[in-house]
């Protein structure tokens, strides 16, 4: 009986190990690091270790921008029909029923209004999960319904776009909406109002070529594939190599394409004092027919407030809140990674409730 008795003394006692059931971890897709799910919910969907910004819902995205309980949505009546009755291996109006059960969602975008650290906006957040967040005729009816709200109500409109292009099962009814968007989005910048884009990952084909690219701010997540055609597409095209990291946010900062990189943490924070800095701009912008997207910055900047120096804080906001206002469009610095053990970027506002 000694081997037993050896075997007993050899036996280290058992750890107090975190009982953690299956299905409350996940491996970074893009590091492999294994992020438990309170780490990843407490970062919002992004790695700790790499800051790879897992791709989130639109419920998500609500639940990170929006203040609590001032969401309404609005435009959820206008719902996706099958005008050309289109049939590929499957029928348009099978997917579209599997991707509603599937998402809980009606259509590939959730369009309402809200607050953000209490300053009101229409807000339009696409789901990419509702077949690849596609454009669709109802899609972009409910978009083009949210850019009136806002030429009505005069609040600020922030579409987050996450895309795979126009939705194709519709035809030339799809490719429409990008004209539709566009003309209202023209208006809205004639009425004076700001519009806020938001480029998440990947922002691509009809969304990029259309209302994603017209924000007087163009914002964009870290890594985010953005582009109109596939690199592949384009480099049997051209027939030449084409640059590291093409297509990718960073690449596109550099090109002046979007205005600055803002890592979902500080996404919030960020829109927030652009929607500050619009509401004390609005006063001193001079009104006018517009001649290009994007001009209503412009403008902002013409009077004598630009947007790469630090308002004075609004009444409603604490003094020194630490945001630091974006740059001027190509010169603001690229959002280094964050690493979430720091305590100092770990702060209360980024542990908002994910509501999935
Ligand atoms: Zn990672």
């Amino acid at each position: 009986m000694t081997w037993l008795r050896k075997a007993k003394k050899g036996l280290k006692p058992q750890q107090r190990r975190r009982e953690l059931p299956d299905g409350l971890w996940t491996k970074c897709e893009d590091c492999g690091e294994i992020l438990y799910h309170k780490e990843l919910e407490r970062n919002l969907w992004t790695c700790s270790k790499c800051s790879y910004h897992f791709r989130i819902s639109a419920r998500a995205y609500i639940g990170i921008l929006v203040d609590e309980d001032t969401f309404v949505e609005r435009f959820a009546e206008v719902i996706s029909t099958d005008p050309l009755k289109f049939k590929d291996s499957k029928r348009y109006s099978d997917r579209l029923k599997r991707a509603r059960e599937e998402t809980g969602l009606s259509e590939a975008v959730v369009c309402g209004e809200g607050r953000i650290e209490g300053n009101p906006c229409v807000l339009a957040i696409m789901d990419f999960a509702y077949l690849g967040g596609s454009l669709a005729s109802a899609a972009g009816e409910r978009i083009a319904r949210s850019i009136l709200l806002a030429i009505e109500t005069r609040r600020p409109l922030i579409i987050l776009s996450s895309s795979g292009g126009a939705r194709m099962f519709e035809g030339i009814l799809s490719l429409m909406q990008m004209a539709k968007t566009n003309a209202l989005l023209a208006r809205l910048s004639d009425a004076g109002v700001p519009y806020i884009s938001i480029m998440t990952h990947p922002t691509t084909g009809g969304v990029t070529a259309s209302f994603a690219s017209v924000g007087d701010v163009i914002l964009a997540e870290p890594k985010a594939l953005i582009g109109f055609a596939g690199p592949r597409v384009i480099k049997q095209t051209i027939n030449q190599e084409l640059p590291e990291g093409f297509q990718r946010a960073e690449f596109l900062l550099q090109k002046g394409m979007i205005d600055r990189i803002v890592h979902r943490t500080e996404l919030k924070k960020t829109v927030a004092w652009l929607l500050r800095f619009f509401e004390a701009a609005s006063s001193t912008i001079p009104h006018g027919p517009r001649r290009r997207a994007g001009e209503s910055l412009e403008r902002f900047r013409a009077a004598s407030l630009p947007i790469g120096t630090a308002l004075p804080p609004p009444p409603s906001a604490p003094e020194g809140d630490g945001i630091a206002p974006p740059a001027a469009n190509g010169s603001a610095p690229v959002d280094a990674p964050r690493d979430a053990a720091s305590p100092s970027t770990t702060p209360a506002e980024r542990e908002v409730p994910i509501q999935e």
